[in-house]
């Protein structure tokens, strides 16, 4: 389990590059790589406006001189520094990702990418010649591969709980660009242009998630050969592709199929890997990722729940919370305690007009709660008496 001290020896210096005010995914990897306190930020290129990112780190208390206006400068300054940094993400639109990830590693930086880590095979090369020659780490956010339960079916899989493997079925398509919304959302505009995001929209974005699943579940399955059909349902992102099918065939005989869209109208996320072998199947669904559904054949589907004690040694590792809460507890309590920084704050600068507008438990609450078990027991301890509260 982590309890907050699992920790490397010194928390490691770490910058971003991209991942600004606006952006969608930046605060998701501060707020993964900063829990732990194993990374802490020192340094960064924030934003494609020098201005903005700048006076975004300020706030997010990084140096001022060391909110850089681009990563050229980013890698080069630091490099000069004694307290340089070690590491960088990279939380930018994917046509950067190659150059800035070449240019981190020539720097002898270890990198966390956003996918897709490059547009090509030949880049791609070029990336873990580089990663290799300067013995670097590459890391790619397929965050997802991160939960529990995906490593509980690793170790299932591999025990032969589920007989031989027949089929991997798998999806990542989502509802949210069932219309041109491009024309609006500049965070979509960028994912509709090729020059922007290479060869492929849905195929890059979304489908090479489930895609990564199946690879930590299933490590010995390499697929042979594979077909792929995609489509412009909006029109006007041809050639790039907003919904496609692709069907596998695994050496060995078994058979796979992802399916990546941005248009399945209504659904939330849909994220899903089912794998399923001679004697049972497994499945794991991103939206409920707390149970992992484990169905043999003629017997009655069991439901395998985050953190239990019956789960595989390795899968409770990674647990920060134990069993019954609900990740959902994370964001719940990261809220209450910026309300309850805003407060303290709000109180040590006498603005008591602000101070209560802020919602949070207050001292009202703890009293409440004390009170309310104080009526219970009197009531109980009177066999269960009608109390005045
Ligand atoms: P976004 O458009 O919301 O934000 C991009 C950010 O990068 C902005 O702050 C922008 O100012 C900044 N930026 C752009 N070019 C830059 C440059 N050259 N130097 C410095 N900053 C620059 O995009 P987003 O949705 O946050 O996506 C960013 C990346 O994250 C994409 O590659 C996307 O595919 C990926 N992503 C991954 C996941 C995941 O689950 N792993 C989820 C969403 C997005």
């Amino acid at each position: 389990m982590i309890n907050g001290s699992k920790r490397v020896s010194q928390p490691i210096r770490w910058a971003m590059v991209g991942g600004g005010i606006q952006s969608q995914i930046g605060y998701i990897h501060r707020s993964a790589a900063l829990r732990d306190r194993n990374f802490e930020l020192v340094a960064g290129a924030f934003d494609i406006d020098a201005g903005r990112g700048r006076a975004f780190g300020e706030q997010l208390g990084v140096a001022p001189e060391r909110c850089y206006a681009d990563y050229s400068r980013l890698f080069e300054q630091e490099a000069q520094r004694t307290d340089g940094i070690q590491a960088v993400s990279i939380a930018t639109p994917n046509g950067s990702h190659y150059a800035i990830t070449k240019a981190a590693l020539e720097a002898g930086i270890h990198v966390v990418c956003e996918k897709p880590l490059c547009f090509t095979v030949k880049e791609a090369e070029t990336l873990r010649a580089l990663a290799g020659a300067n013995d670097r780490v590459v890391g790619v956010t397929y965050g997802y591969a991160g939960h529990q339960l995906i490593e509980q079916a690793r170790t299932m899989i591999a025990a032969g709980e589920l007989g031989d493997i027949r089929m991997v079925h798998m999806q990542f398509a989502h509802g949210f660009h069932s219309a041109p919304v491009e024309a609006l959302n500049q965070a979509t505009q960028w994912r509709v242009d090729p020059r922007q995001v290479g060869p492929s929209y849905v195929l890059g974005d979304v489908g090479t998630h489930p895609l990564y699943l199946s690879e930590v579940m299933l490590p010995e399955l390499k697929i042979k050969r594979l077909m792929c059909s995609r489509q412009s349902f909006v029109s006007s992102r041809a050639p790039l592709e907003d919904n496609a099918y692709t069907l596998m065939e695994y050496e060995g005989g078994a058979m796979g199929m992802v399916w990546s869209s941005a248009v399945n109208a209504g659904s939330m996320h849909g994220q899903k890997i089912r794998v399923i072998g001679s004697r049972a199947s497994l499945e794991w669904w991103d939206e409920r990722p707390n149970q992992l559904s484990f169905e043999v054949q003629g017997q009655p589907a069991q439901i395998l729940e985050r953190g239990m004690g019956y789960l595989h040694p390795n899968a409770l590792l990674d647990d920060r919370i134990g069993a019954g809460h609900p990740e959902g507890l994370f964001e719940a309590w990261s809220n209450l305690y910026y309300r309850f920084a805003l407060a303290m704050d709000a109180a040590d600068r006498g603005d008591h007009r602000a101070l209560s507008s802020i919602s949070y438990p207050n001292i009202e609450a703890g009293f409440e709660g004390v009170r309310w078990v104080e009526r219970c027991v009197e009531s109980a301890d009177k066999d269960a008496a009608w109390v005045t509260y």
